[in-house]
């Protein structure tokens, strides 16, 4: 058997990860993996979680099996965090899953099995990980452009592309903080994916992994909501990986909302299916926990506007340094950009300068974590960016 096994290429997230640990620089700055840093550099556990934890720990409720949908208040918690007020309620099936990844494949399952002609359209450059999961589950995968200029999303590239989309095909976007560019649609530009999708027939599929890291829980809901308001049918992922640091607890859940209710039984029979055949049924600490914090979620709320405050602040500062430094423009889209991460308009050449001169480690294609960086380093960044950018 294992004559046949392919030589497949390492994730190069982890590979550049293993020679930062190796880096002896005193003053290297990991802006590579994806998760929220406080000013002293760790990934902290939130306090609510903490107490939640102690708190479930104390209960010590039966590890018994929990439903095929998984943890139902959780479920439901989630439901009412993505839709908000929406009179659209009733109209969602959600199921939990293995953090927002399970969510994702769960839905191209789904996919898969209802209508596996369909193609999926999605963002170029896009998550990293969204080709291989929806490759995974047997679906075709096109690109469209997601360019911006000076932040601002250029929507004309989009729909050029997604021209040659068809009826029944699917529209993969980012509800907000777009991984890896930061760059958001405006609210009026979420109306125009809307009208697309109407115009066309495409079903919208809303990929939610940081909800909150934004503007905030409601303002980086309000693409999706507003699709929620208008479409019959559409597709949800989200993870609490981000907004609640659970990331290694795998807490997630797939959405579909239509508003044919006599679909709503075979439609949850179907996603039991899926994930039955796949690992049977999420594990329950991550959404214990979740549930918890969302029955009283204002101080994990007031936690999660801590982080997001850092990013945003960090993001002005830097900003303001490079607007002093004359840099150049394309660089200081860094402001208007959100979440976690930003594209920077760096070749690789330039990226591996950055590394290697000057110990700061990004992705290959410019993307950096800038909840990697503490205050004390901006102006070392700035610098650093104005002069790989020089060379
Ligand atoms: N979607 C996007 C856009 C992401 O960036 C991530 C996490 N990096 C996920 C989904 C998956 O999140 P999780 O860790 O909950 O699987």
């Amino acid at each position: 058997m294992l004559e046949n096994l392919p030589i497949v290429q390492g994730d190069p997230l982890w590979a550049l990860l293993h020679q930062f640990n190796a880096d002896q620089r005193d003053h290297k700055i990991d802006m590579l993996v994806g998760v929220y840093r406080d000013e002293t550099g760790q990934t902290p556990v939130m306090q609510q979680v903490q107490k939640a934890e102690q708190k479930l720990a104390a209960v010590a409720e039966s590890k018994s099996y929990k439903m095929l949908s998984g943890n139902l208040e959780f479920n439901d918690h989630m439901a009412k965090f993505l839709l908000g007020d929406s009179e659209r309620f009733s109209d969602q099936c959600t199921i939990q899953t293995v953090g927002g990844s399970g969510a994702l494949r769960v839905i191209a399952d789904f996919v898969a099995t209802l209508s596996p002609d369909a193609v999926i359209w999605n963002t170029n450059p896009g998550y990293l990980n969204h080709r291989p999961i929806m490759e995974g589950a047997g679906l075709n995968v096109e690109p469209f452009r997601w360019q911006h200029v000076g932040g601002v999303l250029d929507i004309e590239a989009c729909f050029e592309d997604l021209e040659q989309a068809k009826e029944g095909d699917i529209l993969l976007l980012h509800g907000s903080c777009h991984n890896p560019s930061g760059v958001d649609p405006s609210l009026a530009q979420w109306q125009q994916f809307i009208d697309f999708c109407l115009a066309k027939k495409v079903v919208p599929f809303i990929d939610i992994a940081y909800q909150g890291f934004g503007d905030g829980p409601e303002e980086d809901a309000a693409g999706l909501r507003l699709f929620v308001e208008q479409v019959d049918f559409m597709l949800v992922a989200a993870s609490c990986s981000k907004n609640m640091g659970l990331y290694c607890e795998r807490t997630g859940v797939a959405m579909v909302i239509t508003n044919d209710h006599s679909q709503h039984a075979p439609l949850r029979t179907l996603l039991e299916r899926i994930t039955r055949a796949n690992y049977s049924m999420p594990p329950n600490h991550g959404a214990a926990v979740a549930s918890l914090l969302f029955s009283d979620p204002e101080p994990w709320l007031a936690e999660l506007s801590v982080c997001r405050e850092r990013i945003n602040d960090l993001r002005k500062a830097l900003g303001n340094l490079l607007l002093e430094m004359n840099a150049p423009v394309s660089l200081q889209a860094v402001t208007r950009q959100k979440g976690m991460f930003s594209l920077l308009p760096l070749t690789p050449e330039q990226m591996t300068a950055l590394r290697e001169k000057h110990a700061i480690y990004g992705m290959l294609n410019g993307r950096i974590n800038i909840a990697g960086l503490k205050q004390a380093q901006v102006s070392y960044l700035a610098k650093a960016l104005v002069d790989v950018m020089k060379s």
